[in-house]
């Protein structure tokens, strides 16, 4: 070797070197992270369960076990809280969504023990949610390409920026998660940089070793960030979370735990997107495949023509003088676009779709314009009333079946007196019957999850009074 020569090689030598100490230094991370993952399983599955009908729905995720199926010749996913998928090559294998970061060590593992030993090429992220975007860091290595939706940044930004907020509330619908965000760099939220991103009305595609892959941005759903897949050949279409944990269902255009508006109409023209591809399977990043079709081009159809439907009765109504309320009363699903509102909730929708034309001033009274709740009367309200005359009208609502009606008169007592015991045993009861009543109609695991939420809060505070 020159005297030249010398230092490049030495260069190369300490770089490679370097190189490898990198590469055993993830994986001796990685292997820490499934350890990790593992405890927050177990803790996981060991907290109590909330509410009196011992039931809190997103528990069910918890419970799917991490491990590998393979769904088509070049299709392998491994389940869990949300599923990753590797779709094989020749040239490289391409990940689409990571699921937890809690969750994606072992996932990626399992997956990279299935399929023969080739580089990862690209990672996509179906969208900003950390059940999905949550394990990209695991994956991602120098070279690697990171494909989202062109707002995945926007939408990962206010999700970070608001994580204390959004965590708070997710802790109290889903008491067994951890009482604070992880803050171990892989697997705390946030600080994805895509090298590769997709705006609609654009279809970026990727061939690659004779599969190609079309990336179709798909926003509405589960925020403005979905990117879906779509692979042309094999007829597979990779959901995300673009219909929900179920399909068909009523989507949720609102989410109980707070987030950006979800735009109606991005949602509807969205799924005729998806409508045209015509997919004979459907694989979501919750739960099982779908396969048929004609059954998926039936339900897709369902689908669009339910939010539809609900968008333009509500639109009629505001046109004809409405309130909110009376509209969220109204408008149901006719018989033949009857779907399972498990997740979203059709008079949510009402709700959600006047708001974003309309926003938040209903034009109800003045005093939704200044900061002053009606709360701020409660305590007067219920020193001229009696705290015990509005319990006992309270009560009457709740034997006549109006148990809304009862909650806005116990409230009143309660939010001035939190010590009135028979009164907080009323407003339990209020909502133990709404919570019976949901799970007998609709099932709504948001509404089941918010009412036991509060039945906890009011045992809770009796607990404590003795
Ligand atoms: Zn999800």
């Amino acid at each position: 070797m020159s005297n030249f020569l010398r230092p490049v090689a030495l260069v190369a030598l300490s770089v490679l070197a370097l190189a490898c100490s990198e590469e055993a230094q993830r994986d001796l991370e990685r292997a820490a992270l499934e350890k990790v993952g593992d405890l927050a399983a177990a803790r996981m599955a060991e907290s109590g369960d909330s509410g009196a009908d011992g039931r809190n729905h997103s528990r069910d995720f918890i419970d799917i076990p991490v491990e590998v199926r393979q769904l088509a010749d070049n299709v392998w996913q491994a389940r869990g809280v949300g599923n990753t998928h590797l779709i094989t090559t020749s040239e490289g294998h391409v990940v689409y969504d990571t699921g937890l970061s809690t969750q994606a060590a072992k996932q990626r593992r399992l997956l990279l023990e299935a399929v023969p030993d080739l580089p990862v090429t690209h990672v996509v992220v179906s969208h900003s949610h950390a059940d999905h975007a949550g394990g990209a860091k695991v994956w991602l290595e120098p070279g690697m390409e990171l494909v989202a939706h062109h707002e995945f940044e926007e939408e990962q930004r206010y999700l970070k920026e608001l994580e204390p907020f959004y965590w708070g509330r997710n802790r109290m619908l889903f008491p067994f998660m951890p009482e604070e965000p992880p803050t171990i760099d892989l697997l705390a939220y946030g600080g994805l940089e895509p090298t590769m991103t997709v705006d609609q009305p654009n279809v970026l595609t990727i061939e690659q070793g004779g599969t190609v892959f079309e990336l179709l941005a798909t926003p509405g759903a589960e925020g403005a960030d979905n990117l879906t897949l779509w692979l042309p050949k094999e007829k597979i279409f990779f959901s995300g979370d673009f219909f929900g944990p179920n399909f068909p269902q009523f989507p949720n255009v609102f989410t109980m735990r707070g987030e950006k508006i979800r735009k109606p109409i991005e949602y509807i023209t969205s799924l005729n997107q998806v409508i045209a591809l015509e997919p004979e399977m459907i694989v979501p990043s919750h739960q099982d495949p779908i396969v048929g079709k004609e059954r998926i081009k039936a339900d897709l159809v369902k689908m669009r023509d339910a939010v539809q439907y609900v968008h333009d009765r509500t639109m009629e109504g505001m046109n004809a003088g409405k309130t909110v309320y009376e509209l969220m009363e109204e408008i149901a699903l006719p018989p033949e676009l009857q779907m399972t509102q498990v997740h979203g909730r059709v008079s949510w929708a009402v709700k959600s779709i006047w708001e974003y034309y309309a926003t938040w001033f209903h034009w109800d009274s003045t005093t939704e314009l200044y900061p002053v709740p009606r709360s701020a009367l409660f305590p007067e309200i219920t020193e001229l009333a009696g705290a015990d005359a509005l319990t006992d009208a309270g009560e009457a609502h709740i034997a006549a079946g109006r148990n809304v009606e009862a909650i806005h008169l116990l409230e009143i007592v309660t939010t001035a007196d939190p010590g009135q015991r028979r009164a907080q045993e009323a407003l339990r009861r209020a909502h133990v019957n709404l919570r019976d009543e949901a799970i007998a109609t609709t099932n709504n695991t948001y509404e089941i999850d918010w009412l036991s939420l509060r039945i906890r809060q009011i045992d809770e505070l009796l607990g404590a009074e003795g």
